[in-house]
């Protein structure tokens, strides 16, 4: 029996595979490259690239198990698996704490200044603590729209430092926020009285600029918004705006309207934005799920279920 693992997960995979059957890496490859390789493996495992068609399950006649290590399984085509008798699996939730650590970190960020201060020292070669007076987080609101497996982790790590957590969630029931020590709220009222406002909320129609110029005046005008989520969930055009004008207190992201997969931030890959002249902005290249904890936790359920299906000791 052969494994293919195709992306960067964690080495535990490739050591727990290679004790039953053959194992074989080759990272990245095109939906072409993978389908001509993919006759020969019984086991697929993968991240979110590149997007598995009816054709490339077609051609894997021998599959029988493709372990996804990531949250969702959008990117591959249930129908054909499910017809060709290929078992998905993925690990959904097992990244919430690493997106709602970097939630907070965002947070702190942003109030203490440190970006700025560091880039200060560093940088300028200038050491002048009383540039950057900050806020604590003790006492203040964060607003939670979206109260799931992580806006829920960040609920609780916020309760540490003594904030008061309000939540938006149309799908649940007033009692899964007391439950969890948050307060249930309507956005409006959420936009009203949150210091922070963070997103953990799916990428869908209803969702798409959630945070734009018709939501942003309801919020304090130092409030910070914190895109933990998608890209297209805030709009770009409408915060710069708000910014530039004082209207918001500073947006932090993780995810941005133009991602780069690959390319990079280089000379020939034009990837910019005025958000980028804003001191008030903060901005990581999708570092959510980026920690070698979720990754093994990930890599460890992931194999776990492999061991159920193969019926392995
Ligand atoms: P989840 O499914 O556990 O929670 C999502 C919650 O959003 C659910 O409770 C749902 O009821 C709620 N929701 C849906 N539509 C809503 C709306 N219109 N308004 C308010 N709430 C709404 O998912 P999760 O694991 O907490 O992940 C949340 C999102 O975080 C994912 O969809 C993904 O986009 C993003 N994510 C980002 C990273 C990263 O690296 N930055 C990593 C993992 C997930």
């Amino acid at each position: 029996m052969k494994c293919l693992i195709i992306d960067r997960v964690d080495k535990f995979i490739q050591e727990e595979f290679s004790k039953h059957m053959d194992v074989d890496v080759h990272i990245l490859p095109s939906q072409e490259e993978l389908k001509e390789m993919i006759g020969d493996y019984d086991v697929l495992i993968m991240r979110v690239d590149p997007k598995i068609t009816k054709d490339i399950l077609d051609a894997a006649k021998k599959l029988k198990f493709l372990g996804v290590c990531s949250v969702g399984v959008n990117h591959i085509d249930m129908e054909a698996a499910k017809a060709n008798g290929i078992q998905v699996v993925n690990a959904p939730g097992m990244n919430a704490n690493a997106v709602a650590e970097l939630t907070i970190s965002k947070m702190l960020d942003i109030s203490r200044n440190t970006m700025a201060a560091n880039y200060d020292v560093k940088i300028n070669h200038e050491w002048d603590k009383y540039k950057f007076i900050g806020r604590e987080l003790r006492g203040r609101t964060v607003g939670i729209m979206g109260f799931g497996r992580i806006g829920r982790r960040v609920g609780e790590l916020a309760r540490a430092f003594k904030m008061n957590v309000i939540a938006y969630d149309p799908y649940l029931k007033p009692e899964d926020f007391e439950k969890e020590h948050a307060k249930g709220v309507s956005t409006e009222e959420l936009l009203k009285n949150a210091d922070y406002i963070t997103i953990h909320v799916p990428l869908t129609p209803e969702t798409k600029d959630l945070v734009s110029a018709k939501s942003i005046p309801y919020m304090k005008d130092d409030a910070v918004v914190i895109n933990m989520s998608r890209g297209g969930i805030v709009n770009e055009k409408d915060i710069y705006e708000a910014l530039v004008a004082g209207k918001i207190g500073g947006y932090c992201t993780d995810v941005m309207e133009e991602e780069i997969k690959t390319a990079g931030l280089s000379d020939d890959y034009e990837f910019t934005s005025p958000l980028f002249e804003c001191d008030n902005f903060i901005v990581s290249p999708h570092l959510g799920a980026q920690s070698r904890d979720a990754a093994y936790d990930i890599a460890v359920f992931i194999w776990g279920k492999a061991k159920e299906a193969f019926g392995w000791q």
